[in-house]
């Protein structure tokens, strides 16, 4: 009994452990790849037809980007709520969330299991109008014409895949803390010291690009600025470029760049 009690203490130290957990993670990383290889192909295709930002990738950031869309979507668990399942659901979803952490070292999200795709708009709680997304504690919900809508980029703008994910983004590092990236969770105060300005100066009536819903609480306005970094990067750098530059540095990314890089390759 006694020698089976030290057993559970000296492994639980062991798991604890930053480097051996590192490790342990590495080695999993590591033996999922060799299963995603074999379906990288599908992956490609899915992605490849429906997210504009993974075409303008270079070809080893676009097998960087599936590899973790694909780890993503196998951590997480899906529910579909009147509506059909398709592949491309968890997917897309997956992908939503992998672009807006590509430049980070933490993609998974851990502590959100559980992802809700709903047919359309619905309402929740004591809210009367109706929602296209929101996070919480049971999960992340997303209704999914108004995510295909995102992608394709019907709305100006809007991109509740992105929008959600910038929520969950906050929650893990800043609420239940269970994923905390070092440099988003260090980043975030400077970004702060940009944004809290603009946020104030919109709760008191100043319009600008990201809209009256960015001035509902700092909250929203973190997560439309998510969406109109990736959506609209020229006209947001143009309009507020500090705001810009501080978010590029936060999510060490610059979609600007990949726009104008990638509109020369095919002008
Ligand atoms: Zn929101």
């Amino acid at each position: 009994m006694e020698i089976l009690i030290i057993f559970l203490v000296v492994t639980s130290i062991l798991i604890l452990h930053n480097p051996v957990s590192e490790w342990i993670n590495r080695l999993y990383v590591k033996r999922q790849y060799k299963s995603f290889l074999a379906q990288e192909t599908f992956y490609h295709s899915i992605v490849s037809k429906n997210i504009r930002y993974y075409n303008r990738l270079n070809l080893e950031e676009q097998r960087k980007f599936l590899f973790r869309t694909y780890l993503f979507h196998k951590a997480k668990k899906f529910h579909y709520i009147e509506v059909t399942p398709t592949a491309e659901m968890p997917i897309l979803v997956s992908a939503a969330s992998v672009q807006l952490t590509f430049g980070l070292d933490k993609y998974l999200l851990n502590y959100f299991r559980d992802i809700y795709v709903i047919k359309d708009d619905y309402h929740y709680g004591f809210y009367s109008r109706p929602f296209m997304g929101h996070v919480d504690l049971s999960g992340i919900y997303l209704s999914w014409d108004n995510f295909l809508k995102g992608i394709k980029g019907e709305q100006p703008n809007c991109n509740v895949g992105l929008h959600e994910m910038g929520h969950a983004l906050a929650w893990v590092n800043f609420i239940t803390q269970t994923e905390e990236d070092k440099h988003f969770k260090g980043e975030f105060k400077n970004f702060s010291k940009v944004a809290r300005p603009i946020f104030e100066s919109m709760q008191k009536g100043a319009k600008n690009i990201l809209g009256d819903y960015a001035a509902s609480n700092y909250h929203e306005f973190w997560a439309v600025s998510v969406e109109v970094f990736f959506e609209n990067p020229i006209r947001l750098r143009h309009e507020l470029p500090e705001l810009y530059k501080a978010m590029s540095t936060l999510l060490r990314q610059d979609p600007s760049v990949i726009l104008t890089a990638a509109n020369k390759i095919a002008a």
